[in-house]
């Protein structure tokens, strides 16, 4: 059964293996680096299960290419074909849950929808399941396989709902179909949880008897057998079920290697052969640990030092250095301060968690305990995450009724592992956005990669936001790092005001790509230009919790035959606008997604915008908005009369389309702005006194938001040149609705659309924790910067 785990490695996740005939074609092509790169990667698959196979004596790694191949094309469930097996035609290859080679062979057919699975591979794959748990007597053992095994191979391998597959194992473990588990089915679940946490690195000495525990406790009724009723209740609350069973593999497969091709400009040393790689010349470098190796000894490469997570009792709690050779990049030793030469071979030993570069003679005198280094108030350390299965009965107990108390609405499968940080630390969540900001975004998730534990470091794009949040649920003091753009983070709070946390971390931003004005709001910049990251997690530290107000907006058209676009989002965390400047935006927008070369830079950027700003047809369209609008701010009406408007902006932040401030500095004392505020009589829910307006300080969580009228698409394009420095301010107020009697451009955060007659509600949501970054040293470092605190 250890065959199936060749799908889910960490590397191989980050692109898909080449098709099979490729395996061959070693010597690699230099010219082509793209496929080059894949294909090294695809090398530390197969090698691994190179080695798994000739444990068993059974599969190649071409083997296994093919059938993936295979997989990819067909569409059966392993549930469809399991039920052919039930009917007359299929049933006669059954022997009570053992199959023969016939049988099995019709299997593969049907499920890999190929009529000539190679004779070879089916073979191989057969022998690969053989066990002899399934037999009846009077069967040879060499002629059968388990179904259930199969199975479960297979359907690990297809997505699906936790509950269906719950519910899929336990009728694969209920061999006479009596809807119970009894003792002897339970065995065969305990010897499966057994293989896979051998598969797994866990230490399964002490695991045979926590996982017969285990399924005493899911026996809650304590019948002596398991229903069906109580498995599912235990694999959604308290057991990580389908983890164990091999079903659920969330857990990553430490030991492997992420390769990525790198030149050098400096002599470096194969970790492998010793022999040199030569100046400029491309090797293979592990990202996890550094280890780095020619192309041709990736092969033969010893596993990744990098462990993830303690794999038994004894390394929870106290972290020792892991040592790798070589890759001492500063020279320098730090535990004599001397020079670390590299004389022809490779010298030296880094710690893949501290990251100290020492002399091997200086081994001995630096000690075994790991601190983890500079970075050690964001780490995660492998010492402080830990199967969940290990937990002290104490622990289980306690999470069994702090389960009870979250949402049942959704249920929430039992996570495999368990966290429990090192004191005084702030474990650092890292959320990034791998298609923000051109190739930055991939840098930035390798860089956190290796800087930190690679748990901690979420692919949004693979991952999705909502895993990450709940393996850091009980994590106290932790933050939350999004790196990518203004619309990254609102899909991550998003994410924070489904998932129910009993605490929200706070928020930092690392922006990616350009015009992010949450970012800069918060002081963390407009974008992110390749400064060494952990110098920003440094200043991360000195960064303090502000409440950001958020805003639901709901847009209730009025019956019109007309088409509409959707509203890009509900809720508002930076602004939101009608007329000339959304119309602008939505221009722009279908401009950039039209000819994104000619938006390449944030000069060029500004430029369009300018040349937008004072195009003719914009002009036209949104002039005297205040004959086509009414505005109410908590309930009264806005006047408008005297005004000659073509945009309304809201605001929630003082910053809009990369830096712009349309409401605009005032001169004021220093200090804190809620005070300022207060002393100077503006904390009222509803402001439209111009006078007490001019005093107005832009605050982000005061649960008020402010009201610009823009007067012309020239004025909007010297607002965004700089040229100009506000809008007119309208109001203050904690409520907006808003009517339309025709189709306006609007846009939110950014996003334009066209929406057609409608009223709009604009309500105050919640206020999230974010971080506010430290302050800058220069006091022109954000001119337009309003709310200190
Ligand atoms: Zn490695
Ligand atoms: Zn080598
Ligand atoms: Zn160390
Ligand atoms: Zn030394």
């Amino acid at each position: 059964m250890c065959v199936h785990t060749h799908t889910h490695t960490h590397s191989q996740s980050e692109v898909s293996p080449p098709p099979p005939s490729t395996s061959k074609a070693y010597p690699l092509k230099r010219t082509n680096r793209k496929k080059y790169y894949y294909e090294a990667i695809f090398l530390a698959i197969i090698q691994k299960n190179r080695k798994m196979a000739k444990e068993r004596g059974l599969l190649s790694p071409e083997d296994f290419a093919q059938l993936q191949k295979y997989m990819e094309y067909s569409n059966q469930k392993v549930s469809d074909v399991l039920k052919l097996f039930e009917n007359e035609k299929m049933a006669k290859y059954l022997q009570g849950d053992a199959i023969g080679y016939e049988g099995f062979e019709q299997f593969l057919k049907i499920y890999l929808e190929v009529d000539n699975v190679p004779h070879h591979l089916s073979l191989a794959l057969f022998h690969s399941f053989h066990t002899d748990h399934c037999l009846k007597e009077n069967v040879r053992k060499e002629n059968v396989v388990c179904l259930s095994d199969v199975s479960c191979y297979f359907s690990l391998l297809e997505g699906g709902r936790p509950e269906d597959k719950l519910e899929f194992t336990f009728k694969l473990y209920d061999t006479d179909g009596n809807g119970i588990l009894d003792s002897s089915e339970v065995e065969r679940i305990i010897l499966q949880m057994t293989r896979v946490a051998e598969y797994l690195d866990w230490d399964v000495s002490e695991l045979r008897p926590i996982f017969q525990e285990m399924m005493k406790e899911i026996d809650y009724d304590g019948s002596g057998s398991v229903s069906l009723a109580e498995w599912v209740r235990a694999g959604a609350t308290t057991v990580p079920l389908l983890v164990l069973l091999g079903l659920e593999m969330t857990l990553k497969d430490d030991g492997q290697h992420m390769w990525r091709p790198k030149r050098f400009p400096r002599p470096v040393y194969c970790n492998l052969c010793e022999l040199s790689i030569g100046l400029g010349k491309q090797g293979l470098s592990c990202n996890l640990c550094k280890y780095t190796v020619h192309d041709q000894c990736a092969m033969k490469a010893l596993p990744c030092e990098v462990s993830t997570y303690a794999k038994s009792r004894k390394d929870i709690g106290v972290q020792s250095h892991v040592w790798v050779r070589g890759g001492c990049e500063s020279g320098r030793c730090d535990r004599c301060q001397k020079k670390i030469r590299t004389y022809h071979s490779l010298t030296g030993l880094h710690c893949v968690w501290c990251h100290l570069e020492i002399h091997d003679d200086c081994l001995q005198a630096v000690g075994s305990e790991c601190d983890c280094g500079l970075l050690r108030d964001h780490i995660l350390p492998p010492s402080s995450i830990y199967p969940s299965v290990l937990a002290s009965e104490q622990e289980r107990k306690h999470s069994k009724t702090s389960q009870k108390t979250t949402d049942d609405s959704n249920l929430c499968i039992s996570e495999a592992l368990r966290i429990n940080p090192v004191s005084n630390t702030h474990p650092l969540l890292v959320f990034v956005n791998p298609k923000s900001g051109g190739k930055q975004g991939l840098r930035v998730l390798w860089k956190f990669q290796y800087i930190l534990n690679p748990r901690q470091v979420i692919n949004l794009l693979k991952d999705g936001p909502e895993q990450g949040l709940r393996f850091f649920k009980d994590v106290p003091d932790s933050r939350i790092l999004v790196c990518g753009g203004d619309g990254t983070v609102g899909w991550i709070l998003e994410a924070i005001d489904k998932i129910n946390l009993p605490v929200v971390p706070p928020v930092a931003v690392l922006p990616l790509g350009t015009g992010n004005d949450l970012a800069r709001c918060l002081r963390w910049g407009g974008g992110y230009e390749g400064e060494n990251l952990a110098k920003i997690l440094r200043e991360l530290e000195m960064s303090t919790v502000v409440y950001i107000d958020r805003w639901s907006l709901e847009v209730i058209p009025q019956q019109t035959e007309e088409k509409t676009d959707p509203v890009p989002f509900q809720i508002i965390n930076n602004y939101f606008s009608i007329g000339v400047d959304a119309s602008i935006a939505h221009r722009f927008h279908i401009m950039r997604e039209k000819y994104p070369e000619k938006f390449n830079s944030r000069m060029k950027n500004k430029l369009w915008y300018f040349e937008f700003a004072t195009s003719e047809s914009i002009f036209s369209t949104c002039k005297k908005l205040e004959e086509s609008l009414t505005v109410e701010i908590c309930g009264k009406p806005l006047d408008l009369s005297n005004m000659s408007l073509e945009g309304i902006a809201v605001l929630n932040i003082p910053s809009m389309h990369g830096g712009s401030n349309l409401w605009g500095d005032i001169k004021r004392p220093h200090g804190d702005s809620c005070e300022i505020n207060q002393a100077l009589g503006t904390t009222a829910k509803v402001i439209t006194d111009p006078d007490i307006l001019k005093t107005c300080v832009q605050d982000p969580s005061d649960k008020r938001l402010e009201v610009v009228g823009l007067e012309g698409a020239i004025e909007m394009g010297q607002i965004y040149t700089k040229l100009k420095s506000a809008g007119h301010r309208l109001a203050k107020c904690s409520e907006i609705t808003i009517h339309t009697i025709k189709t306006l451009p609007m846009q939110i955060d950014g996003e334009p659309w066209i929406q057609t007659p409608c009223t709009i509600k604009i309500t105050h949501k919640n206020q999230m924790p974010m971080l506010m970054g430290p302050p800058p040293r220069s006091s022109n470092f954000f001119g337009f910067f309003s709310c200190p605190t």
